[in-house]
């Protein structure tokens, strides 16, 4: 039986439900691929193909009521959150728009002294690419992985979240009717197994998958089993370590802003919450009373503190992960009880390093606090996770600033500000957090054949 299915987590209501996409049929869309790989990412010029991606961020724009009507439906956003990842979605298409020209420019290389002639490195595409992503970004994510990729002139199989099948049609369908050909961007309702089978096939040259550990290591099983380029976007812990402030409120608001965005559901946000001495009795309070003022509510409700969860099981995960918590020794406070997928905020404080809470990704409304006595520990806790995806550092000190961002195992260090993403920041991690980065330039430059041409 298909997965694909559209349950929404306010009502726990199934909308509507998908089939999952047959074998033959696959097979039938990898060779699509192929063939437009072959043909329109081989012959077609730059501007042609960001031709289409900026067609495809204009289209973002024009239907954004509608794209964000569906993953409210979908995974419960908020809708002025949902509102706001179309918007950033469009962005990006129209980032890799603007500077495909100079991010796929041949690169000159200085030659000996002494040696005849040129040598340049030139940027050719790889091929088929198969894109895996996550429930909680249903358009960014994509975008990330899509609005490079084919600017570059790969071709794309993408097999969204099953809870995701209505917005990933919408995505396929703005690729349509922005003039992609057939194959170069093809949505599929694929089993973890098609991916492995499509990941497989000699045709196809790579796989990008935002998600969790568990299916990042599958995915990069299979693909280093066939020698296929892998990027993985996992899972993330990030710390907040605060050393200083001359504002303690809004330092707490930004706190706040950076746990609960996207009902507590981002990758990045701010988990870890490592205060020093000095700060930490007046962090704690005021952190706590703003994060239990706020409360879960309708998410087509612009007065809703947060939405529900993505859906009842990843909320009686949550659960079951903060009472694992207090058994271990947690202090734990929350602003109420369970209510199906709405989950209540909660804050932790006196972890133990042996918990469990001390290494896990809690995945919704819960922040962990914890006490450190000089910035040797703030660093050490920070990273004391298997993690490694971003990290936010609030000092008034602009040398420890530096200092403390060179040594923190993360590949993305915020100062003094939360909620920063932009299309020109390249996005990832390192250690179980994954490989590899999105956006920037260096989006565009993962799967990519650097290719030295020398001319004698
Ligand atoms: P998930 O279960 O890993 O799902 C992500 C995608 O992987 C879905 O399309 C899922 O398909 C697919 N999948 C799962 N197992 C697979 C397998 N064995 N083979 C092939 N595909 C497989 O992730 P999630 O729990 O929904 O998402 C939350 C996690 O993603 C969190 O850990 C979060 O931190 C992480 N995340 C990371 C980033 C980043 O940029 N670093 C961004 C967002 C989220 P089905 O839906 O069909 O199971």
């Amino acid at each position: 039986m298909s997965r694909y299915a559209v349950t929404n987590p306010a009502t726990g209501e199934t909308l509507s439900t998908y089939p999952q996409i047959s074998d033959a049929d696959l097979q039938q869309v990898i060779a699509s691929a192929e063939s437009a790989y072959r043909t329109w990412g081989r012959t077609s010029s730059i501007e042609e193909r960001a031709a289409v991606v900026r067609k495809v961020g204009d289209l973002h724009s024009e239907r954004r009521e509608e794209l964000a009507a569906i993953i409210v439906r979908e995974m419960g956003k908020p809708i002025g959150d949902a509102l706001g990842e179309v918007d950033f979605a469009a962005d990006i298409y129209r980032y890799y728009a603007d500077n495909a020209r100079e991010f796929l420019a041949d690169e000159k290389i200085e030659l000996a002294e002494g040696s005849e002639g040129t040598a340049v490195m030139r940027t050719n595409p790889l091929g088929v690419l198969v894109g895996v992503m996550p429930w909680n970004f249903p358009y960014y994510q994509v975008a990330r992985f899509a609005g490079p990729n084919i600017v570059v002139g790969n071709t794309i199989i993408l097999k969204h979240a099953s809870q995701c099948p209505e917005s990933a049609a919408a995505i396929e369908q703005m690729f349509r009717d922005a003039g992609a050909p057939d194959g170069a961007y093809t949505n599929v309702y694929a089993s973890s197994e098609q991916v492995a089978t499509i990941i497989a096939d000699p045709r196809v040259q790579g796989v990008s998958l935002t998600g969790s550990e568990g299916a990042g290591s599958a995915v990069a099983e299979v693909a280093g089993r066939h020698l296929k380029k892998v990027v993985l976007e996992l899972g993330g812990s990030d710390p907040f370590i605060l050393l200083s402030t001359d504002d303690m409120d809004a330092t707490v608001e930004s706190a706040v802003a950076a746990r609960l965005d996207n009902s507590g559901q981002s990758c990045n946000a701010a988990k870890r919450f490592i205060v020093i001495d000095g700060l930490y009795d007046e962090f704690r309070e005021k952190f706590t009373a703003k994060m239990l003022g706020v409360t879960p509510g309708d998410p087509l409700s612009e007065d809703s503190g947060y939405g529900p969860l993505s859906s009842l099981g990843a909320a009686e995960g949550l659960d079951e992960q903060v009472k694992r918590a207090a058994a271990q020794g947690a202090t734990v406070t929350r602003s109420g009880e369970r209510d199906g997928a709405f989950f209540p905020t909660a804050v932790l404080s006196d972890i133990s390093p042996k918990a469990d809470a001390f290494r896990e990704e809690f995945f919704g409304p819960v922040a962990s606090i914890y006490r450190v006595s000089s910035e040797d520990e703030a660093i050490e806790v920070a990273n004391g996770t298997p993690f490694g995806l971003g990290s936010y550092l609030f000092t008034t000190d602009p040398e420890q600033a530096k200092r403390v961002a060179d040594r923190i195992d993360a590949g993305m260090v915020y100062v003094n500000v939360v909620l920063a993403d932009s299309p020109e920041l390249p996005f990832g991690g390192v250690k179980r957090s994954g490989m590899g980065r999105e956006l920037g330039r260096f989006g565009a430059g993962e799967f990519v054949n650097k290719k030295l041409i020398r001319i004698g």
